[in-house]
């Protein structure tokens, strides 16, 4: 069952965020500085969204959506070093409701492994960012599969089963033995993409993969809800990219793009009364004050999931499968 059906996770985590909007409305505007798009460099842009405390931006060349102006990125990187209190609690919580251990699922059919397994069925994988492990308990069935983490907390749950190599990956001396390298919600928060992408292309074979799935801003949801999108709220989004920020993050680092996909709608009709009647207290995918609103997610997933078997574009993550532009990717299995 989805964590997002349950009550008391749900709870946990609107209490949570309004901890988080709560320190993004503290950060002292002094202590942000203006920023560069962090893709392509290009400095020309124009207003996106804010969330009530902070600005984005859309780029005017490669059209990333990106934090500006945003704090100092070696707080950024502290906070995930568990310098930042409030990521600890968050962590913390994940921890406390990390499910069991998960069968062996089917590769070809199973949203977090199908896009790999198209193009890989087996080699070395990395999970970067693999937080307790739950991907990596999908993938070691397939996959000699390892993590990197860099919070503490996290990577001494992960490491209970594996590998997990501690630290920023710039720091970190691996060796170009990597088939796969998984990117799992990590490069909406990171200051600086094109230098992790770079170092990702640096590990990775030559004909080696790199899974992304990230927020889109291109969005249906993000187009509704605009500064009050899950992906805006409090200050961990620095960055959200579209088919075409990524495909130049991609053309920048060494990368093409072999596949790109979007996924769920993450528009309700209980968070819509919600967000038009009392904007106030509206979360998005976090209105558990509402009668019965675990169940209504539960029964219109299932009905979305049957109206809006492809989302096209306009899905609320982007899936994408990169490989390196001189590499030669094994063929495609369909
Ligand atoms: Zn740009």
């Amino acid at each position: 069952m989805s964590l997002n059906h349950v009550k008391s996770y749900n709870e946990e985590i609107r209490q949570w965020l309004i901890k988080v909007a709560a320190l993004a409305a503290a950060i002292p505007k002094g202590s942000l500085a203006p920023r560069k798009c962090p893709v392509c460099g290009a400095g020309e842009s124009s207003f996106f969204a804010d969330n009530s405390h902070l600005d984005y931006v859309r780029c005017g060349n490669c059209a990333l959506v990106y934090m500006n102006p945003a704090p100092d990125a070696e707080l950024v990187d502290q906070g995930f070093q568990g310098e930042d209190e409030l990521l600890m609690e968050y962590f913390s919580l994940i921890s406390r409701y990390k499910g069991g251990i998960p069968e062996r699922p089917d590769p070809a059919a199973d949203n977090k492994l199908k896009d790999i397994y198209r193009f890989k069925t087996s080699g070395r994988l990395l999970d970067l960012g693999c937080s307790v492990g739950d991907f990596l308990h999908k993938a070691k069935h397939f996959y000699q599969a390892e993590g990197l983490e860099v919070n503490p907390l996290t990577a001494a749950i992960a490491e209970q089963h594996f590998t997990v190599h501690k630290g920023f990956l710039a720091e970190l001396a691996l060796k170009p033995v990597y088939d796969i390298v998984t990117l799992h919600q990590i490069l909406y928060g990171l200051p600086d993409p094109v230098g992790l992408l770079r170092d990702i292309h640096r590990i990775l074979k030559q004909d080696g993969l790199l899974y992304i799935n990230t927020p889109n801003a291109d969005s249906y949801a993000v187009e509704l809800y605009r500064g009050k999108v899950n992906h805006l709220y409090g200050y961990t989004t620095l960055n959200l990219f579209n088919e075409s920020s990524l495909s130049a993050l991609a053309a920048r680092c060494g990368f093409k793009v072999l596949s790109l996909r979007t996924e769920w709608l993450d528009i309700y009709l209980s968070d819509l009364t919600e967000f038009y009647d009392h904007p106030d207290r509206f979360i998005h995918k976090r209105n558990c004050h509402l009668p019965n609103y675990e169940r209504k997610m539960a029964q219109e997933d299932g009905l979305q999931q049957s109206l809006y078997p492809d989302l096209g574009r306009r899905g609320n993550y982007l899936v994408a499968v990169l490989g390196k532009a001189d590499g030669v990717p094994g063929a495609e299995r369909r």
